[in-house]
């Protein structure tokens, strides 16, 4: 894109209206900086999405939207609405067919009546509390070994590793389970949105909106313009048409590989372009939405499962938003994790596993209604990448950010992290780049 003559002009443009790139757009807009929020899709929400399915609200990623965090702090910030309802007890586990409420006594409940080294697990996660946290290399199960052989809490942790990090527990680091667990907010508090998650992002939209941005759906980003180490602009198509878009800042929500593909890797550090291609591991999951006449599940939240092949988690989406499913309908979501869950499996035969699990998990479901059975994996996976693999957001080409799940924090895992992504970008945009000297 040499001798870039633009036919716009604005001081940032976004690439993507996932979490990430939504949050980013509606900060830097509220900031005063004239923002375009740019999105292939003709739909906001990226992997957290919702389409409509026999008038169904079915969610296509992210169900549970954690409070207390950056990503509340954002709405509030921008002053958007943020639309979801808790469901009470939010999370429970179910094991042998009934459901375990764990939210008063916590790990010492659950644990209390399956080990008899419960002290011990409860004194690691003190330890961890501490700041005492196992090197990056031990994985989650490596860690449990050393402290219990028990195979339904083994199950447990696995599960655990699936439902939050889309992993299983000989894939993720010990460090980053026990950072999540004890200094992020591990899903305490969360709500589902009455429109599907796509409704909270619509709403932050608006609010971006309200603020100046443009934001245009169908508009996929073709090229990012760098000239001398700095971006330029991006290259964008519009209704079939070419439109070269001029920008100083250009926050990217499309991952860090698509990112470099977009603006060719000749212009970024060798370094961080080895990083791309050897560090990121796209985490993989299976989502079952299906719905049923008859209540299959009698906990209004999420729960996690004991002993299962790859079933980890499963939501009773309609015990608090029943306007998510026709009258008379209960609409449930499940997700299973597949082994191994970075790297190649057949999809096929992970499926049949999760199917097995249900029907033999949740009695009725052989009758229950299937409305849709996705895969997550590759470029469109569950996590960018892995907790403990992300990558800088800084790329090493001056004004180009990423956001998003493959630049998480340490140990910190889904929208709460794209989130907090967002506003470390834009703090540090404010910091280096204040909008009135853009302009
Ligand atoms: C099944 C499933 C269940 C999950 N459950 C939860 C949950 O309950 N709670 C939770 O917090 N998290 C959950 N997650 C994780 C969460 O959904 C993701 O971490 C998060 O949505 C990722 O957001 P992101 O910011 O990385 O952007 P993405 O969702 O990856 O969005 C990026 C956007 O960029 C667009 N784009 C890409 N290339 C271009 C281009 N060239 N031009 C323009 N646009 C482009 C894409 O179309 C996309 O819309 C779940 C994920 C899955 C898959």
């Amino acid at each position: 894109m040499d001798g870039f003559v633009a036919d716009e002009r604005f001081d940032a443009v976004v690439i993507g209206a996932g979490a990430g790139g939504l949050c980013a757009a509606a900060r830097l807009a509220k900031a005063g900086y004239s923002t375009l929020l740019i999105e292939a899709r003709d739909r906001l929400g990226g992997r957290a999405s919702t389409e409509e399915i026999d008038g169904f609200r079915v969610n296509t990623g992210a169900i549970a939207l954690e409070l207390g965090g950056v990503f509340e702090e954002t709405f509030a910030e921008v002053g958007a609405p943020l639309d979801i309802r808790l469901p009470e007890p939010p999370a429970a586990f179910y094991l042998n067919g009934k459901v375990v409420d764990v939210s008063r006594g916590g790990w010492g409940t659950l644990l209390g009546g399956l080990t008899k080294h419960t002290a011990r697990i409860l004194d690691t996660f003190g330890e961890a509390r501490r700041g005492n946290l196992p090197d990056g290399r031990q994985s989650t199960q490596d860690w449990l070994n050393g402290l219990t052989r028990n195979k339904t809490v083994h199950a447990i942790f696995r599960n655990l590793c699936a439902a939050i990090f889309a992993c299983n527990a000989d894939e993720l680091p010990a460090r980053a389970f026990l950072t999540y667990f004890t200094r992020k907010g591990a899903f305490k508090r969360f709500g589902f949105c009455p429109r599907g998650t796509i409704g909270v992002w619509e709403d932050l939209a608006a609010a971006a909106r309200a603020h100046g941005a443009d934001i245009r759906l169908s508009t996929p980003a073709q090229a990012i313009a760098v000239d001398g180490g700095r971006v330029r602009g991006v290259l964008v198509s519009e209704n079939g048409r070419e439109r070269r878009i001029a920008a100083g800042i250009v926050v990217s929500n499309a991952g860090p590989k698509h990112t470099v593909a977009l603006a060719g890797a000749a212009h970024f550090p060798s370094e961080y372009v080895d990083l791309v291609s050897t560090r990121l591991k796209p985490a993989a999951n299976i989502v079952i939405n299906f719905a049923s006449r008859d209540p299959l599940l009698h906990a209004p939240g999420l729960v996690t499962f004991g002993r299962t092949r790859r079933l980890c988690n499963m939501a009773n989406l309609t015990a608090t938003c029943p306007e998510l499913a026709p009258e008379g309908w209960h609409l449930y979501v499940a997700y299973a994790v597949p082994k191994p869950a970075i790297g190649e499996f057949d999809a096929d035969a992970e499926i049949a596993e999760a199917m097995t699990d249900l029907h033999e998990q949740i009695p009725g479901f052989g009758s229950a209604k299937l409305l849709s059975v996705r895969v997550m994996r590759d470029d469109w996976p569950a996590q960018r990448s892995l907790s403990g693999y992300d990558l800088p957001r800084q790329t090493g080409v001056g004004g180009l950010w990423c956001v998003g799940d493959a630049v998480k924090d340490y140990g910190n895992g889904g929208t709460q992290a794209c989130a907090e992504t967002a506003k470390l970008v834009v703090d540090e945009i404010g910091a280096t780049h204040p909008p009135s000297r853009l302009n």
